[in-house]
């Protein structure tokens, strides 16, 4: 046994799990694609900057959780956190601004954080994304919230709550964040030390706090949601009219926040009690000053993660596909030591469009007869010293003597059937 193990908050992803995350990419596709979203792939590490600029310099993500590093050229590189930034990014660098809008991206890839590991909160973790650049009307946030709700539906997340709220425009937010500053200045005898070391820096978070006394204080404070300018309002408004008429059920929360910096106007965020602790599937919102804030023009923008292992977590069985095994390729006697025949009709048979297998263990004809009721397969061939192959279908149990080019035409016409 090697004394290697996989990294601290790091898993392999093994076949059965695998197939799982298969399932889950379809239905993506499958909603997304139907929406008119298209796939795209950033790389998977970025200049540290662009985190540093896009998602913050207060956050959490950017204080603490970023896999920083040298290039060896005296550049600063970061392993990406989180897909918004990147995308943003390729969307200027590409002048995707040219086609029609809004420009709607979808993505599924692996992010990394240095947090602390635990069951649903790993170092290496996967995110389904979706983005819509370049509309900035109420329409596409409800989309795209009624998109996430039919993923998490689509692959059996359990017990979800989803909340939402408004953040208005920056100038609103900033004006709000000097009148909520000053109120927690006020009483910071009614709030925990590091609510009170963090009023500067993000008064927000003092929301998120998870003591009484903090809670308690907090009852009273303004919230942003009162604050709103009049579009602001009128915007969350609509969102709000477009999900009702969607059926869909939400909590209304003015003390949501998220550990992003460029959200503004619509937040939300989907949570399965069936979490526990990391009860955070999805989160999203509006970025209308992401773009800017990396140098383009003022653009809106729209989106959402989703936390691969999360929805897993929440989803119980996933029913996945059987994996179908039509043909195993069987050897006896002399094919034993010379399988240059079995090789070929495997070959073949995948060829013509069907799953074949070779044995490949050198095992007995008994041990390869079990193997191949193991693995499920609807026929075996049996190669060995005759001219012929003994063709057996292991559904009905029987075998025939056949010509070796017969093999793959009978359990085609065998699948046609079935
Ligand atoms: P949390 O509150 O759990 O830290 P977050 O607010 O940092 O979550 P986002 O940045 O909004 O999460 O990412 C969106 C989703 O990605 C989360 O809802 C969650 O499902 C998933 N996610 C975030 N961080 C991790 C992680 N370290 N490991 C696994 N999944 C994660
Ligand atoms: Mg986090």
């Amino acid at each position: 046994v090697s004394s290697f193990q996989a990294p601290r908050g790091t898993f392999d992803v093994l076949p059965a799990d695998a197939a799982r995350r298969a399932v889950l990419e379809q239905h993506a596709h499958r909603i997304l694609g139907a929406a008119g979203y298209r796939r795209i792939e950033t790389p998977t590490f970025e200049s540290t900057q662009l985190f540093s600029r896009g998602v913050g310099e207060a956050t959490d993500i950017v204080q603490k959780e970023m896999y920083t590093f040298d290039d060896g050229g005296g550049r600063s590189l970061t392993l990406r956190p989180e897909g918004t930034a990147p995308v943003c990014r390729a969307y200027l660098e590409h002048g995707m601004h040219k086609l029609p809008q809004p420009v709607k991206l979808w993505y599924l890839s692996s992010f990394f954080r240095a947090e602390a590991p635990q069951r649903g909160r790993y170092r290496q973790f996967w995110q389904v994304g979706a983005e819509a650049i370049g509309a900035g009307g109420p329409e596409t946030d409800a989309e795209l919230i009624l998109l996430l709700a039919d993923l998490l539906e689509a692959i059996g997340v359990k017990e979800t709550r989803l909340r939402i709220s408004s953040l208005g425009t920056a100038a609103t937010r900033a004006e709000y964040r000097r009148e909520l500053a000053a109120f927690l200045h006020a009483r910071e005898d009614g709030l925990a030390p590091e609510v009170v070391a963090r009023i500067d820096l993000n008064p927000m978070r003092a929301f998120d706090a998870g003591d009484a006394i903090t809670q308690r204080t907090m009852r009273d404070a303004p919230t942003l949601l009162d604050r709103l300018a009049s579009e602001d309002a009128e915007h969350f408004a609509q969102v709000r009219r477009m999900l009702d008429d969607a059926g869909l059920r939400y909590e209304l929360d003015p003390t949501l926040v998220r550990g992003l910096d460029y959200y503004a106007r619509t937040l939300f965020e989907f949570t399965s009690e069936d979490l526990g602790a990391q009860s955070g599937v999805a989160g999203g919102g509006r970025y209308d000053g992401l773009i800017e804030q990396l140098g383009g023009p003022a653009t809106p923008g729209c989106g959402w993660a989703a936390g691969v292992e999360r929805m897993l977590l929440a989803a119980g069985d996933l029913p996945t596909p059987p994996e179908l095994v039509d043909l195993f390729v069987a050897r006896a006697g002399r094919a034993l030591q010379d399988g240059a025949d079995a090789f070929a009709l495997a070959a073949n048979a995948r060829r013509a469009g069907l799953s074949a297998q070779l044995e490949l263990d050198g095992r007995s004809l008994r041990g390869q007869l079990k193997h191949a009721d193991r693995i499920g397969a609807r026929y075996v061939a049996i190669i060995g010293d005759e001219d012929t192959v003994s063709l057996r279908n292991m559904e009905s149990g029987d075998q025939a003597e056949t010509e070796p080019a017969a093999v793959i035409p009978t359990i085609l016409r065998g699948s046609r059937l079935a």
